[in-house]
């Protein structure tokens, strides 16, 4: 064997379990198809990503966190929902400085970067730049992976975690459920005159959304949904009209806003895959479970299944027993379902509701809004999954939006 594990993609979520077996000592080799420039130091991408209580617990685990710099940290005290031109909010959180945050954000592109820093000086973790994974082929004694650059690997134990799409997922037999929104997500970062006070806001405007994350200083992270056929005209809008629409479309709270950064754009579709392992076969991150960005779940739910593999993995190291044993597999695969396919059909039909500009569905949302409002304990629950520092699993997921 040339390694014990090969991991196709050095994203977050293949890089998360890199450093998540560090103890071990065990041979992992990282295949990614850009440039070691690309993995080490990331181009900002658009991508801000909320952080549950539970992802930071696992990033400092991971060494990643504290390689973040503070002012990079913006602390998410509140969030609300509005619906239309409706007053009526359905909101969480508390607002004073000294309450316990619901979450963080952080850019996509500098928790890649701390994430790279921390395997960095790992002497059993090697990262194989710029060359893609093309083939692969696992049988009971082992796994065979055939590089564009014309090698070939082999390892005990095969992990994708090479983005929604995964074609090592195809080439294992595992088909996926897939959702097509038909829509695109417009995002950028911009500054405005008027504090955010860290409070997150998701609009549903008839036929496109806005959501508005706060993020360190005076800026925020602009996510615009889109019908896919108006994405194109929204990202060619003249700097002062899109910046004048935005601000509108907020009803001007944040004052006069200005473009911080380029407009960059995210075809909408979910995923989830049928089976997240095979034969000395797994699949992490989006390659397992690819959310619709709205509930911010995607890398949270990501970080969750690389630490409950990785458990599995060490705990066969430990004993000394095959880390690719089926029942560890398949330990892993029920656990991270168990989490993964209830939010995932609960986010997609709540997806559906808030996007849907027919009376029937207007009418049901102002309903969900109304009743989420009144009653405290679906309050409760979604903070409760924000504020977490534990796995959560089963039913009570499918409650939140
Ligand atoms: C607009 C937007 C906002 C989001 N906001 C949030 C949020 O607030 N909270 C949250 O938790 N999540 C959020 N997400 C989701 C989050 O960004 C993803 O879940 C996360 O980036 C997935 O990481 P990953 O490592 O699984 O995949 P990716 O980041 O897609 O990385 C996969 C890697 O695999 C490589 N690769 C692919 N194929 C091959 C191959 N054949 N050979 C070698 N390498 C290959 C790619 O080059 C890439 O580097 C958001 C997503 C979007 C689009």
């Amino acid at each position: 064997m040339d390694c014990d594990i090969a991991i196709v993609g050095a994203g977050p979520a293949g890089l998360a379990l890199a450093r998540a077996l560090a103890d071990t000592g065990l041979h992992t080799v990282l295949v990614e198809r850009q440039s070691r420039e690309q993995v080490a130091d990331p181009a900002f991408d658009g991508r801000d990503i909320a952080l549950t209580h539970l992802s930071r617990r696992l990033l400092r685990q991971l060494g990643a966190w504290e390689r973040i710099a503070p002012a990079e940290i913006a602390p998410l005290q509140c969030a609300r929902v509005l619906d239309g031109d409706s007053p009526q909010a359905l909101g969480f959180g508390d607002a004073r400085a000294d309450a316990e945050p619901l979450g963080w954000l952080v850019s996509n592109h500098l928790i890649r970067k701390a994430l790279h820093e921390a395997i960095a000086p790992l002497g059993h973790v090697e990262l194989r730049c710029g060359t893609a994974v093309e083939q692969v082929a696992t049988d009971v004694n082992g796994v065979r992976l055939a590089l564009a650059d014309g090698s070939a690997l082999r390892a005990r134990l095969l992990v994708g975690a090479d983005t929604r799409f995964s074609a090592t997922r195809r080439q294992m037999g595992i088909g996926a459920a897939m959702k097509d929104f038909g829509r695109v997500a417009i995002v950028c970062r911009m500054r405005h005159e008027l504090s955010h006070e860290h409070t997150a806001w998701e609009c549903f405007h008839y036929g496109r959304t806005l959501a508005i994350l706060p993020m360190p200083g005076d800026a925020s992270s602009i996510v615009i949904t889109v019908p896919a056929d108006q994405a194109q005209a929204v990202l060619d809008q003249e700097p002062a009209a899109f910046e004048a629409e935005v601000a509108q479309r907020f009803g001007h709270r944040l004052g006069a806003m200005r473009l911080a950064s380029k407009r960059m754009a995210y075809p909408l579709v979910a995923v989830h895959a049928d089976r997240f392992v095979a034969q000395r076969f797994a699949l992490i991150g989006d390659a397992a479970v690819g959310m619709h960005p709205v509930t911010a779940h995607g890398f949270n739910l990501g970080l969750s299944g690389v630490d409950l593999l990785a458990g599995e993995i060490r705990r066969q190291w430990q004993r000394g027993a095959d880390i690719a044993s089926p029942a560890a597999l398949a330990r892993y695969q029920s656990r991270h379902r168990l989490a993964t396919l209830p939010l995932f059909h609960g986010t997609n039909g709540i997806v559906g509701l808030f996007t849907d500009d027919r009376l029937p569905a207007r009418l049901a949302r102002k309903a969900v809004l109304h009743l989420s409002e009144r009653l405290p304990p679906v309050r409760w629950a979604i903070r409760h999954k924000l504020v977490s520092r534990e796995h959560v699993g089963g039913p009570l997921l499918a409650l939140l939006p």
